[in-house]
Protein backbone atom coordinates (compact mmCIF):
# COMPACT_ATOMS: atom_id res chain seq x y z
CA UNK A 1 0.00 0.00 0.00
CA UNK A 2 1.16 3.31 -0.91
CA UNK A 3 -0.83 6.95 0.31
CA UNK A 4 -0.67 9.80 -2.11
CA UNK A 5 0.19 13.15 -0.25
CA UNK A 6 -1.79 14.76 -2.93
CA UNK A 7 -4.74 16.81 -1.61
CA UNK A 8 -8.46 16.29 -3.15
CA UNK A 9 -8.88 20.13 -2.72
CA UNK A 10 -5.97 20.61 -4.50
CA UNK A 11 -7.15 18.49 -7.92
CA UNK A 12 -7.50 20.83 -10.99
CA UNK A 13 -10.14 18.28 -12.57
CA UNK A 14 -12.76 16.36 -10.56
CA UNK A 15 -15.45 14.24 -12.24
CA UNK A 16 -17.40 11.47 -10.76
CA UNK A 17 -18.34 8.66 -13.73
CA UNK A 18 -21.67 6.92 -13.07
CA UNK A 19 -22.22 3.05 -12.92
CA UNK A 20 -21.89 1.74 -16.22
CA UNK A 21 -20.78 5.01 -18.17
CA UNK A 22 -17.69 5.57 -19.95
CA UNK A 23 -15.38 8.23 -19.57
CA UNK A 24 -12.43 9.78 -21.74
CA UNK A 25 -10.27 12.85 -21.04
CA UNK A 26 -6.58 13.95 -22.51
CA UNK A 27 -4.42 13.69 -19.22
CA UNK A 28 -0.47 15.81 -19.99
CA UNK A 29 2.85 14.54 -19.24
CA UNK A 30 3.83 15.40 -15.39
CA UNK A 31 0.16 15.76 -14.35
CA UNK A 32 -0.95 13.23 -11.47
CA UNK A 33 -4.06 10.96 -11.91
CA UNK A 34 -6.51 8.98 -9.69
CA UNK A 35 -9.10 7.46 -9.47
CA UNK A 36 -11.22 6.39 -6.55
CA UNK A 37 -13.45 3.53 -5.92
CA UNK A 38 -16.16 5.40 -4.50
CA UNK A 39 -18.02 2.12 -3.01
CA UNK A 40 -15.80 -0.75 -3.18
CA UNK A 41 -15.43 -3.30 -5.55
CA UNK A 42 -15.99 -1.61 -9.02
CA UNK A 43 -14.00 -2.91 -11.55
CA UNK A 44 -12.71 0.43 -13.70
CA UNK A 45 -11.77 -0.78 -17.39
CA UNK A 46 -9.09 1.39 -18.65
CA UNK A 47 -6.77 2.21 -21.79
CA UNK A 48 -4.37 4.51 -22.74
CA UNK A 49 -3.13 6.41 -25.88
CA UNK A 50 -0.51 8.43 -27.07
CA UNK A 51 -2.10 11.62 -27.83
CA UNK A 52 0.77 12.50 -30.23
CA UNK A 53 0.33 8.87 -32.22
CA UNK A 54 -2.72 6.92 -31.38
CA UNK A 55 -1.18 4.06 -33.30
CA UNK A 56 1.09 3.86 -30.10
CA UNK A 57 -1.32 2.38 -27.00
CA UNK A 58 -1.47 0.56 -23.17
CA UNK A 59 0.55 -2.49 -23.51
CA UNK A 60 -0.55 -5.55 -21.20
CA UNK A 61 2.16 -8.10 -22.86
CA UNK A 62 4.74 -4.92 -23.03
CA UNK A 63 4.09 -4.48 -19.47
CA UNK A 64 3.94 -7.57 -17.80
CA UNK A 65 7.07 -9.24 -19.38
CA UNK A 66 8.69 -5.65 -18.71
CA UNK A 67 8.28 -5.99 -14.95
CA UNK A 68 7.86 -9.56 -14.62
CA UNK A 69 4.43 -9.96 -12.93
CA UNK A 70 0.82 -9.78 -14.20
CA UNK A 71 -0.39 -7.75 -11.35
CA UNK A 72 0.18 -3.89 -11.48
CA UNK A 73 0.54 -1.45 -8.34
CA UNK A 74 2.57 1.71 -6.85
CA UNK A 75 5.84 1.22 -9.30
CA UNK A 76 4.63 -0.33 -11.81
CA UNK A 77 5.40 1.37 -15.27
CA UNK A 78 2.65 1.07 -17.79
CA UNK A 79 4.43 0.32 -21.17
CA UNK A 80 2.91 1.32 -24.97
CA UNK A 81 3.50 -1.48 -27.88
CA UNK A 82 6.54 0.72 -28.43
CA UNK A 83 8.13 -0.04 -25.17
CA UNK A 84 8.05 3.34 -23.63
CA UNK A 85 6.62 4.18 -20.27
CA UNK A 86 3.17 5.92 -20.97
CA UNK A 87 2.66 5.90 -17.23
CA UNK A 88 3.59 5.22 -13.45
CA UNK A 89 1.97 3.71 -10.53
CA UNK A 90 2.87 6.50 -8.04
CA UNK A 91 0.17 5.66 -5.16
CA UNK A 92 -1.98 2.02 -4.67
CA UNK A 93 -4.13 1.73 -1.75
CA UNK A 94 -6.33 -1.15 -3.28
CA UNK A 95 -2.84 -3.06 -3.72
CA UNK A 96 -3.68 -4.90 -6.72
CA UNK A 97 -4.85 -4.47 -10.27
CA UNK A 98 -5.70 -6.94 -12.80
CA UNK A 99 -3.95 -6.94 -16.25
CA UNK A 100 -5.29 -10.08 -17.70
CA UNK A 101 -9.29 -10.02 -17.62
CA UNK A 102 -10.16 -7.90 -20.94
CA UNK A 103 -13.27 -6.04 -20.94
CA UNK A 104 -16.79 -7.22 -21.35
CA UNK A 105 -18.55 -7.53 -24.18
CA UNK A 106 -21.92 -8.54 -25.50
CA UNK A 107 -20.62 -11.63 -27.33
CA UNK A 108 -18.48 -12.18 -24.07
CA UNK A 109 -21.39 -12.23 -22.19
CA UNK A 110 -23.56 -14.64 -24.11
CA UNK A 111 -21.12 -17.03 -24.91
CA UNK A 112 -19.94 -17.44 -21.01
CA UNK A 113 -23.83 -16.96 -19.45
CA UNK A 114 -26.72 -17.03 -21.61
CA UNK A 115 -28.01 -16.22 -24.94
CA UNK A 116 -30.74 -13.29 -23.21
CA UNK A 117 -27.21 -11.40 -22.03
CA UNK A 118 -26.56 -10.50 -25.03
CA UNK A 119 -28.00 -7.68 -24.80
CA UNK A 120 -26.63 -6.29 -21.74
CA UNK A 121 -24.71 -3.33 -21.52
CA UNK A 122 -20.83 -4.28 -21.51
CA UNK A 123 -17.42 -2.15 -21.82
CA UNK A 124 -16.55 -2.46 -25.34
CA UNK A 125 -20.27 -0.91 -26.24
CA UNK A 126 -18.52 2.08 -23.94
CA UNK A 127 -15.52 1.84 -25.06
CA UNK A 128 -16.92 2.56 -28.81
CA UNK A 129 -18.79 5.31 -27.57
CA UNK A 130 -16.18 7.12 -25.95
CA UNK A 131 -14.25 6.92 -28.90
CA UNK A 132 -17.26 7.95 -31.08
CA UNK A 133 -16.15 11.35 -31.09
CA UNK A 134 -13.60 11.79 -34.27
CA UNK A 135 -11.66 14.52 -32.07
CA UNK A 136 -10.15 11.64 -30.70
CA UNK A 137 -8.57 9.79 -33.85
CA UNK A 138 -9.64 6.36 -32.32
CA UNK A 139 -11.98 3.88 -33.54
CA UNK A 140 -12.94 0.13 -32.82
CA UNK A 141 -10.12 -1.07 -34.36
CA UNK A 142 -7.80 0.65 -31.88
CA UNK A 143 -9.62 -0.91 -28.84
CA UNK A 144 -6.57 -3.23 -27.28
CA UNK A 145 -6.60 -5.71 -24.22
CA UNK A 146 -7.64 -3.09 -21.04
CA UNK A 147 -6.18 -2.58 -17.41
CA UNK A 148 -9.08 -3.49 -15.08
CA UNK A 149 -8.43 -1.56 -11.90
CA UNK A 150 -9.83 -2.36 -8.45
CA UNK A 151 -10.58 -5.84 -10.19
CA UNK A 152 -9.86 -9.20 -9.12
CA UNK A 153 -8.55 -12.44 -11.41
CA UNK A 154 -6.29 -14.25 -9.80
CA UNK A 155 -4.53 -16.81 -11.30
CA UNK A 156 -4.70 -20.07 -10.45
CA UNK A 157 -2.01 -22.75 -9.54
CA UNK A 158 -3.14 -24.70 -12.58
CA UNK A 159 -2.84 -20.88 -14.72
CA UNK A 160 -6.62 -20.52 -14.80
CA UNK A 161 -8.13 -17.52 -14.49
CA UNK A 162 -11.18 -17.18 -12.02
CA UNK A 163 -13.01 -13.26 -11.66
CA UNK A 164 -13.39 -13.31 -8.00
CA UNK A 165 -15.23 -11.34 -5.81
CA UNK A 166 -13.26 -7.78 -5.24
CA UNK A 167 -10.66 -6.99 -3.05
CA UNK A 168 -10.85 -3.16 -3.31
CA UNK A 169 -13.24 -1.25 -0.51
CA UNK A 170 -14.69 2.09 -0.66
CA UNK A 171 -12.83 4.99 -1.39
CA UNK A 172 -9.82 2.97 -2.19
CA UNK A 173 -7.72 4.89 -4.85
CA UNK A 174 -5.20 4.11 -7.42
CA UNK A 175 -2.59 6.96 -8.84
CA UNK A 176 -0.39 7.32 -11.71
CA UNK A 177 1.43 10.17 -13.01
CA UNK A 178 1.50 10.67 -16.74
CA UNK A 179 5.11 10.03 -18.60
CA UNK A 180 3.84 11.12 -21.76
CA UNK A 181 0.47 13.24 -23.05
CA UNK A 182 -1.70 10.55 -23.06
CA UNK A 183 -5.52 9.99 -23.91
CA UNK A 184 -7.26 7.62 -20.99
CA UNK A 185 -10.10 5.68 -22.58
CA UNK A 186 -12.65 4.55 -19.08
CA UNK A 187 -15.39 1.94 -19.44
CA UNK A 188 -16.54 2.38 -15.33
CA UNK A 189 -18.31 -1.77 -16.06
CA UNK A 190 -21.62 -2.34 -15.81
CA UNK A 191 -21.23 -6.04 -15.58
CA UNK A 192 -23.91 -7.99 -13.62
CA UNK A 193 -22.83 -11.91 -14.43
CA UNK A 194 -19.79 -12.19 -12.46
CA UNK A 195 -18.87 -10.84 -9.00
CA UNK A 196 -16.26 -8.24 -10.25
CA UNK A 197 -18.44 -5.45 -9.31
CA UNK A 198 -19.91 -7.14 -6.39
CA UNK A 199 -22.98 -7.44 -8.62
CA UNK A 200 -24.05 -4.10 -8.11
CA UNK A 201 -21.82 -1.63 -10.19
CA UNK A 202 -21.26 1.78 -8.86
CA UNK A 203 -19.78 5.68 -9.44
CA UNK A 204 -15.97 6.48 -9.55
CA UNK A 205 -14.57 9.16 -9.38
CA UNK A 206 -11.66 10.66 -11.80
CA UNK A 207 -9.29 13.41 -10.29
CA UNK A 208 -6.12 15.44 -12.04
CA UNK A 209 -3.67 17.61 -10.80
CA UNK A 210 -1.96 19.77 -12.65
CA UNK A 211 -2.70 22.44 -15.17
CA UNK A 212 -6.01 21.06 -16.72
CA UNK A 213 -6.68 20.50 -20.42
CA UNK A 214 -9.80 21.42 -21.76
CA UNK A 215 -11.70 18.97 -23.81
ZN1 LIG B 1 -17.03 -4.77 -18.05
Amino acid sequence: MTESALQESHASYRHTVLAGDPWIHEIKAGQVFRIVDLKGNQAVDTLFYSAADTQEHYSASDTITAQKNIYLTAGSKLLSNRRNPMLTIVADTCGRHDTLGGACAAESNQVRYDIQKRHMHACRSSFLLAVSDPKWNLSKRDLVPNINFFMNVPVTPEGKLTFEDGISQPLKYVEMRAEMDVICVISNCPQLNNPCNGWNPTPIQVLIWGPDVPC
